[in-house]
């Protein structure tokens, strides 16, 4: 997972997590970088925030609850290795899967909310991630509350096979149905959202936020290039590129999140309760 992840090292030094800026070298600790919503102080550029951090960064304090925490994954199709996958992805995450999902309040308005997570197999979409995030936009259409969604994905998970690929259109379908009651979904892209996480529900929001200079697309840069034989321009599947050309309505800092949804909920209609 860490050669994957082009932002940040980690270190383990007196048990203290020390976190190193890539651009910058600036060291911190997790705690000092937390109080900063994972963002360096020296140079701006944002560390990858785990879906625990995310929720507290965004909702209320304490109002938190979580649901279908109960699923974990199982190696079905007998994949070489997957067992010890999994395993190793609860260890190093502290989750039992991919995406943490629940309810909880945003300057007192109550939403549904799902939060991937890139430590765990760089959040990449199981059964089970498909099927939390199917059940909470399911639990969202019956309680008729929005839906607040944080994507980070490597893409469809392998180990599962079709399986995996078939999430992508049981959760559109949980997502169309939510829709149709008229209710809001709001989708904040992440670095890096890729794979078919982005082909369904990161791209199927009623507004699309990302993160400034989040990586969001399909197929690699690299594996694009060699299909097409063409030079992709600068800056492809950058945030900002995909909001020049119409993919995402705004990108907005870490640090005016709470603030913009909040307002987006509000302008919606979802009372304070
Ligand atoms: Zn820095």
């Amino acid at each position: 997972m860490l050669k994957l992840n082009s932002i940040f090292n980690l270190q383990k030094e007196k048990n203290v997590e020390v976190m190193l800026c890539k651009k910058c070298n600036s060291e911190y600790s997790s705690d000092e970088l937390m109080e900063n919503d994972m963002i360096c102080k020296n140079c701006g550029t944002y560390f990858r925030m785990n879906a625990r951090q995310r929720i507290k960064s965004i909702t209320d304090e304490g109002s938190f609850e979580e649901m279908f925490n109960d699923l974990s994954s199982s190696n079905f199709l007998s994949f070489p290795n997957y067992t010890e996958k999994l395993e190793a992805a609860k260890k190093t995450s502290g989750e039992s899967e991919a995406v943490v999902c629940g309810t909880a309040k945003i300057n007192g308005m109550k939403t549904a909310i799902f939060v991937m997570d890139s430590t765990f197999m760089m959040g990449s979409m199981g059964i089970v991630v498909g099927e939390k995030i199917t059940r909470i936009f399911e639990y969202a259409t019956e309680e008729k509350l929005p839906v607040l969604g944080f994507t980070t994905s490597g893409g469809a998970r392998m180990q599962e096979g079709i399986f995996s690929l078939m999430q992508m259109a049981k959760v559109s379908g949980a997502v169309k149905r939510h829709s149709n009651e008229g209710l809001l979904y709001i989708a904040v892209l992440t670095d890096p959202t890729t794979g078919g996480v982005t082909a369904s529900f990161a791209m199927e929001g009623d507004i699309t936020i990302a993160e400034p200079n989040a990586l969001v697309g399909f197929a690699g840069a690299r594996v694009i290039e060699q299909t097409t034989g063409q030079k992709l321009p600068e800056g492809f599947q950058r945030a900002e590129f995909l909001m020049n050309h119409g993919f995402v309505d705004m990108i907005e800092s870490r640090r005016k999140l709470r603030y913009v949804i909040s307002k987006i909920l509000l302008m919606h209609d979802f009372k304070r309760n």
